[in-house]
């Protein structure tokens, strides 16, 4: 050890004389101003960003930001290079720091800063950051304003949001080019569900892209971002804040009961199509009918759920069962055609040369207890035809005769559904939605038909 460093001992008996000293000077964090030089805030730090690399004309090198939180307010507080270099480490998300001699500025782009202070803190060599030890209970937590998973259908794009769900499902990491910046993103995919079993998906970029491990594990996130892309989903940003199974909220704890006490880590396996779940006959168990999924949403404001069903399609509404859509990857949007040969996508705003057909299949199925309309996606309704979209429109292009049988050969035809249901308004009229998810052809001799039946029985 060099001279010039002070041993272990000397550090300590330092911080603990910081401590005892310091509590008394501390000045609220609504109170910060630039003329203000001497002061020390106690509080704890809410957000940390990732240690990022900048480049401009004028040189390169490292930035971070981080959040502190009292009971006053909020401030946040940057780190440039060597400072960067030295804080980063040191601060921990949730941890009550003692701060002083950071320089106290205006907000310099309001785009950058999630507080609500007109002043920011920038670190710099003279700052000093002491971990407290003493007893934090003081200094608040993050507070979160949950919304209801299926109540962020009603929110607006680029709406900020708490959320609030159980794990479900985790996509591969993936690789994107960034819009405005061009260069490489890491992101990843995750599902939440909640007690209603709504879910949505959330998407996670660089650093907690990579490490995220939270399958059937407790997510909050603070400010996730409302995005219209897929219907509804959401992004983290740089304002949000993910914390995995934080069980001190009480809302986490209630969520982990309902989770863990229905057995949900094996049925969502089952719903996710991910390869644990197997295929659909494994799920005898749980079959239920058109009848008995009436009955449960009659008078109710549950939100969407799950079932299984077995049931046979009685009528495909054969007028619409194909549309024509854009062609960009993950753009599924329906294209209009704005001259010979030109299909235009309003979602990506521009004109193609080529349309690809899928379906949205339409049509009514009935089981032993009740009828039901029902509408299949793409991917679904290929499995139940047993043709692409694009095949079946090439076989009406050749044959009208040959298109109406191949409607004809699919009636009365018995399939498992897996399906999710809820209620929507239609002309004040409360009416069951019914969206097929998977579609397995039943094979009346195989002998998985055979035992799922058994085991139907057995249950009865
Ligand atoms: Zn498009």
């Amino acid at each position: 050890m060099g001279e010039g460093t002070p041993g272990p001992s000397l550090v300590s008996a330092k911080r603990s004389l910081f401590n005892s000293q310091v509590d008394k000077a501390t000045l609220e964090i609504k109170s910060l101003n630039p003329y203000q030089n001497k002061y020390t805030i106690r509080a704890r730090v809410t957000h940390k960003g990732e240690l990022r690399s900048w480049s401009n004309s004028r040189g390169q090198g490292k930035v971070f930001n981080v959040t502190f939180e009292d009971k006053s307010g909020d401030i946040q507080a940057t780190g440039f290079n060597d400072q960067a270099e030295k804080f980063h480490p040191l601060l921990e998300v949730g941890k009550v720091f003692y701060l002083s001699h950071a320089q106290v500025k205006p907000v310099h782009n309001r785009a950058f800063n999630q507080t609500s202070h007109n002043y920011e803190l920038t670190l710099n060599q003279n700052s000093l950051l002491v971990e407290c030890l003493a007893n934090t209970d003081d200094v608040p937590t993050v507070s979160y304003q949950f919304t209801p998973i299926h109540d962020i259908n009603f929110k607006s794009d680029k709406d900020a949001v708490d959320v609030l769900g159980v794990c479900s499902k985790v996509s591969e990491l993936r690789e994107v080019i960034g819009k405005s910046t061009g260069k490489a993103l890491k992101k990843r995919d995750v599902t939440l569900m909640d007690e209603n079993e709504s879910t949505i998906s959330l998407t996670l970029w660089q650093d907690q892209a990579e490490t995220f491990e939270g399958l059937h594990k407790i997510v909050t996130c603070k400010n996730a971002v409302v995005s219209d892309f897929n219907g509804k989903s959401l992004s983290a940003s740089f304002k949000s804040r993910l914390e995995v199974e934080n069980l001190d909220l009480p809302e986490a704890q209630a969520l982990r009961k309902w989770f863990d006490s229905n057995n949900m880590a094996r049925k969502t396996a089952a719903m996710s199509g991910t390869p644990q779940s197997g295929n659909i006959d494994q799920l005898h168990d749980e079959f239920t009918s058109f009848g008995m999924i009436n009955l449960e949403f009659m008078g109710t404001q549950i939100n969407a759920r799950y079932y299984n069903v077995d049931a046979v399609i009685a009528h495909l509404n054969g007028d619409k069962l194909t549309y024509k859509a854009c062609t960009e990857d993950n753009c599924k949007a329906k294209v209009t055609e704005s001259g010979s040969n030109t299909y235009f996508c309003k979602k990506c705003g521009k004109s193609d040369s080529k349309f690809t057909y899928r379906y949205l299949m339409r049509g009514h199925a009935l089981d032993v207890t009740d009828h039901q309309w029902f509408t299949a996606f793409d991917e679904v309704a290929s499995e139940i035809m047993g043709l692409s979209a694009t095949e079946l429109m090439a076989l009406k292009d050749r044959s009208d005769a040959d298109f109406a049988r191949k409607l004809d050969s699919i009636q009365y035809e018995r399939y498992l559904f897996r399906v999710k249901c809820n209620m929507e308004t239609y002309n004040d009229e409360n009416r069951l939605k019914m969206v097929i998810l998977k579609a397995a052809k039943v094979e009346p001799g195989s002998p998985a038909h055979i035992e799922r039946l058994r085991n139907a029985l057995k249950d009865a």
